[in-house]
């Protein structure tokens, strides 16, 4: 293999610049020539490829969100789109495809690599829901960002002795909640893999109160409900009046955390020296703090699962 691509590709998350970086400059260090796609598969079938220099992705490593765009590309997941992006792939003489995004992008990724075009997911997502690894990258610099939210609003809430509900993304994840909500102490963490009590909830704050807490923080995944239809269910089930608090898409960007950036400078690596294995169809990831890559199809079969004890310990700490 002497010439591959790069692409970032679905939501974006910070420190897919890292990977970036290091998927070319790892490229240019095994002797081979490594071209950007922009906007993701979007730029595969629109044809906009064009080769990057060590010095082109200098001064992007601190940097949030991703220099080479991200899309979704619906066209992508035909069979036709997929032709039109192997054709403009074989013009580029591309042999193969280092595709940083979350599992809608490895589904791209499969479909490549199924269709005999080389192609690797690296993990990128701050929703930490990729099968085949502990972690993904950008996980670790939204949850800093939620932590500092809540360090925020509890401030205030303290003062005015309030209870804040926050909400967090993660449609279907719940980690982001789960690791915000034990590094935050929050009283109570609503993620979706989880059913939730509401009277058991009532029942905590109300204890709380008792004992002399002078606020409470209830972190909800956006999944789950969204933090102005729990409010409703609070003030009409109990007399707690809360305040919400939506963090949106600031949990999103911002300057990698440095182990966002280690993250994406080993993936990007490992994605590399698993391309130029030949075969593609690898999914790279962290486990057990080694990085490893897995057959990507085997690593779907994994499914990746939230860690119930972080939750379990949440609760019997923030009685
Ligand atoms: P993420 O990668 O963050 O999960 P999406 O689920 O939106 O984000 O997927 C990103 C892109 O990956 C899609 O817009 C589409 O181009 C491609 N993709 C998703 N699912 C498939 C699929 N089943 N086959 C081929 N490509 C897919």
């Amino acid at each position: 293999m002497k010439r591959i691509g790069v692409l970032t590709s679905g939501g974006d998350s910070p420190g897919m610049n890292a990977a970036v970086r290091a998927v070319v400059r790892k490229g240019i260090f095994e002797g081979i020539e490594v071209f950007g796609v922009y906007s993701g598969y979007q730029g595969l079938i629109d044809g906009k490829i064009s080769k990057l220099e060590a010095g082109d992705v200098g001064d992007i490593i601190q940097r949030g969100g991703t220099a080479l765009y991200s899309a979704r590309c619906p066209e992508f997941i035909t069979d036709a789109g997929q032709e039109k992006a192997i054709a403009h792939m074989k013009e580029h003489g591309l042999e193969g495809l280092v595709v940083i995004g979350g599992d809608g992008s490895y589904r791209g990724a499969m479909a490549l690599t199924k269709k005999g075009i080389p192609a690797v997911g690296v993990p990128g997502t701050i929703d930490n829901d990729i099968p085949g690894t502990d972690y993904t990258i950008g996980f670790d610099t939204a949850l800093n960002t939620v932590i500092e939210a809540i360090d925020k609003i509890r401030d205030t809430a303290t003062s005015h002795e309030r209870t804040f509900i926050i909400e967090v993304m993660g449609r279907d994840a719940g980690d982001l909640a789960l690791w915000a909500g034990l590094a935050g102490g929050a009283e109570t963490i609503l993620i979706p893999e989880q059913a939730f009590d509401l009277d058991d909830m009532i029942d905590r704050l109300e204890k709380g109160k008792k004992r002399g807490k002078k606020h409470s923080i209830i972190i909800v995944a956006e999944g789950v409900m969204s933090a102005q239809e729990l409010a409703n269910l609070l003030s009409e089930k109990s007399d707690t009046e809360t305040r919400i608090s939506v963090l949106g898409h600031i949990q999103r960007g911002g300057s990698p955390t440095a182990r966002d950036r280690v993250l994406g400078s080993l993936f990007g690596a490992r994605a590399v020296e698993a391309l130029l294995k030949g075969e593609g169809g690898q999914a790279i990831g962290m486990v057990n703090n080694k990085v490893v890559d897995y057959d990507m199809e085997e690593a779907f079969k994994l499914k990746r699962k939230v860690d119930m004890s972080l939750y379990n310990l949440s609760k019997e700490l923030s009685i």
